[in-house]
């Protein structure tokens, strides 16, 4: 890989000014044999994830249950000895994923020990040819159940998520605050950035451009163009910019924006082609000095074993939710942590950034910052000592689990469904 793009990666700013004004040739510089090869990256996603580490006895699942309590859909797992734990759903896509859910998914595991979570996990691949539903369809269902049993199996063993499928390196973590708007002009756009920034007291942002998903037109006549130079002349020098066109764009575009973006030093330019379009994103990510992160809709490890074996991004961006839960972005971590690449989780919103946070807490090179949508009024106070922001960083939860306090009271009123 060039040096320019990897440096990048640790040396964010500083370096991404050291290289905006080099030549293309050295920009595209990029020795095929650096990193690990795809067998390497095999053997790593064979290991096994969870940690059973004060998981003494089986913890079989007695029962599996989708849960409504007002807007907010829970997965409430129990074990035959009476251990409990919840996950929140992405919202809204229980509303009609809950029938995978109860047919397809909670069969497999009623009956099984948590413990043995990593193979249960290929068993409900193969169950009833679920792998022909692979992506949100089915992954999301999964997540929902895998977060809820790592929940009861943390507080089994009085350990937080992230100390079941890593190691805690971590107790805090930068945010970046996102806008995921398009239909602002630059100059509405710029005074919804400026109440995200106060709202959230995040000390870096990113903000959309391009059309999404729009072959190259953008939201609205002008708005990238003006919009890139204005975020960085508003917010100051001192302030971290990403971007992300939401597929929006073919490489020559995706390029020339890339070059805006380079010169307003923007830490990263986020899914630039259309997302499984892998070769073209490849194609802006050999061509520009600043890092691409990709993957939040990538649903095949092979495809993200490729990207990492590849250099088809520089930065992994697996979704918690639809990407089937911590143990396969973990695995997709691990290989990218062996190609020195970092993996910065793409998050839906809602509670999702709490799982977020519990694998941030457990990734070494989980990238700069973590994306924030807000939450932290809404569901802060669920947790020991809240989570809170302070000079741009966001605590990570320490209790059991995924930390919520009171699975009790969170569970009172709540209606299956
Ligand atoms: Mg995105």
């Amino acid at each position: 890989m060039s040096i320019g793009r990897r440096s990048l990666l640790t040396g964010g700013i500083a370096a991404s000014s050291a290289f905006a004004g080099k030549n293309k040739r050295d920009r595209k510089a990029k020795p095929a044999a650096a990193g690990p090869g795809m067998q390497d990256l095999e053997r790593i996603c064979a290991l096994p994830v969870l940690k059973r580490e004060g998981l003494n006895s089986p913890v079989i699942i007695d029962s599996i249950r989708l849960l409504k309590k007002d807007k907010e859909y829970i997965v409430h797992v129990r074990s035959k000895d009476g251990a409990e734990g919840v996950s929140l759903t992405n919202p809204p896509r229980a509303d009609f994923l809950g029938h995978i859910l109860k047919e397809l998914v909670i069969p497999v595991f009623t009956g099984k020990d948590a413990r043995d979570l990593d193979n249960l996990l290929w068993e409900l691949y193969r169950y009833e040819s679920n792998y022909k539903m692979y992506g949100i369809a089915l992954w999301s269902p999964q997540a929902w159940v895998e977060f809820a049993i790592l929940d009861m199996l943390g507080r089994v063993a009085n350990r937080p998520m992230g100390a079941l499928v890593g190691d805690i390196v971590r107790h805090e973590t930068p945010i970046y605050v996102a806008s995921g708007r398009r239909d602002s002009t630059p100059e509405v756009e710029i005074a919804y950035l400026q109440k995200l920034v106060s709202q959230s007291g995040a000390k870096a942002l990113k903000f959309r451009v391009g059309g999404r998903m729009s072959r190259n037109a953008d939201a609205m006549p002008g708005r990238t163009e003006t919009l890139i130079p204005l975020v960085r002349k508003t917010f100051g020098d001192a302030f971290d910019i990403h971007a992300d066109s939401n597929s929006s764009y073919d490489p020559p575009h995706a390029i020339k924006v890339g070059r805006m973006l380079e010169e307003i030093k923007a830490v990263y330019f986020e899914e630039p082609c259309e997302f499984d379009h892998l070769e073209e994103t490849k194609a802006v990510a050999d061509a520009l000095t600043i890092p691409v992160a990709g993957g939040e809709q990538e649903f095949s490890e092979y495809r993200f074993r490729w990207m990492i074996a590849n250099r088809g991004v520089d930065i992994v961006q697996p979704d918690l939710h639809y990407y089937g839960g911590m143990i396969r972005s973990m695995r997709v971590a691990r290989m990218a942590a062996a190609a020195k690449m970092p993996t910065t989780v793409h998050i839906s919103g809602g509670f999702g950034f709490v799982y977020m946070l519990h694998f941030a807490s457990c990734v070494p090179d989980a990238g700069k910052y973590q994306e924030y949508k807000l939450g932290t009024e809404k569901y802060g106070s669920w947790f020991d000592g809240g989570i809170t922001v302070k000079d741009g960083r966001m605590s990570i939860p320490r209790g059991p689990g995924v930390g919520i306090k009171d699975i009790r009271g969170l569970l009172q009123g709540a209606k299956e469904v």
